[in-house]
């Protein structure tokens, strides 16, 4: 079964936020040349549905992904370059904000302008 496999690769991998399906894939590419495309693509869409990555879409033309180690939870997106910026906000700040008999299935907070 090779999807395990590059499951862990994959994650190994994504040390860094923020990258897409080809950064992933080029990273992956180097400890193992023979991986494909495709497989890459769906193996990390897996792991996204699975919340071990954390997919960012609607940002630029290609979805990002992200493994949040440390739990950020919020992103400031300069208009002019297209970076991403992590904010450290934890998700548990603003989930104690909800009123009594919310119930949020995901928490993705996008603040846009432009950076310094
Ligand atoms: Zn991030």
């Amino acid at each position: 079964m090779k999807s395990p496999f590059y499951h862990e690769a994959i994650l190994q991998s994504c040390t860094l936020n923020h990258l897409t399906v080809d950064d992933i894939y080029a990273c992956v590419r180097e400890k193992f040349p023979k991986a494909g495309f495709s497989t890459i693509y769906r193996n990390v869409e897996e792991l996204a549905e699975k919340g071990l990555l954390h997919k960012i879409s609607g940002i630029g033309s290609k979805a990002l992904f992200e493994r949040r180690i440390d739990g950020h939870v919020a992103h400031f997106i300069d208009q002019k370059t297209g970076k991403v910026y992590d904010l450290p906000l934890p998700e548990s700040l603003i989930l104690e904000r909800l009123p009594p008999g919310f119930s949020p299935e995901s928490v993705d907070i996008r603040i846009y302008g432009s950076a310094a």
